[in-house]
């Protein structure tokens, strides 16, 4: 098994799918690779792939306050990562065989931090990793064993940026959920 510098550094010239020809950067992932939470996001929009960092944008910031408002958790704590490395072309969403190509990266990073709680965001990343065809609106509110761990699904933070109605507060209600996990694996 490599280690996650290896990977980082294999996935930096990958050209397993069509993605590689319009990236500027791969955003691999970032945080403590030691981390006890893992998010997964969808794919990198056009500021993450100019800074190669994934969640860099008005998601990102938005993401990261609603972890510190209701975790007391900040990125370097954390691990962030997304189904698809390279940004998919204005924004559209990540095909089949791209996600497919890159899901062996997303698979060897959880392996690798084996964390003990996988918080997914949005559809793309609770369809993969819970390998389900059932929507994020269906799944969320609850934890499903995952691993060695649990996986709590939420809202992508860019849905709940433009949503209406109380996604953010269930999206925050998720977030405590993952904290109590949290908690209850390092007591
Ligand atoms: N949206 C995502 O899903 N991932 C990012 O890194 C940025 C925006």
């Amino acid at each position: 098994m490599p280690t996650l510098a290896e990977l980082e550094r294999e996935a930096s010239t990958c050209t397993r799918c069509p993605l590689a020809a319009g990236r500027t950067r791969v955003v691999f992932g970032v945080g403590d690779p030691d981390a006890d939470i893992v998010f997964v996001g969808e794919g990198p929009g056009a500021q993450e792939d100019l800074e190669g960092e994934p969640f860099v944008g008005r998601s990102g910031r938005f993401l990261d306050r609603l972890v510190t408002e209701e975790m007391g958790l900040t990125r370097d704590r954390c691990y962030i990562a997304n189904v698809v490395k390279c940004r998919p072309p204005g924004n559209r969403d990540p095909h089949p065989d791209e996600i497919a190509s890159c899901r062996p990266y997303l698979e060897a990073q959880i392996d690798l931090i084996d964390p003990a709680v996988v918080v997914t965001l949005g559809n793309f990343a609770t369809k993969l990793l819970l390998g389900t065809t059932e929507g994020i609106t269906r799944l969320r509110g609850r934890s499903y064993p995952f691993r060695r761990g649990v996986l709590i699904p939420t809202f992508h933070p860019a849905a709940v940026l433009r949503g209406a109605g109380d996604a953010q507060a269930q999206m925050r209600a998720d977030l405590v959920r993952a904290k109590q996990h949290l908690a209850a694996v390092r007591a």
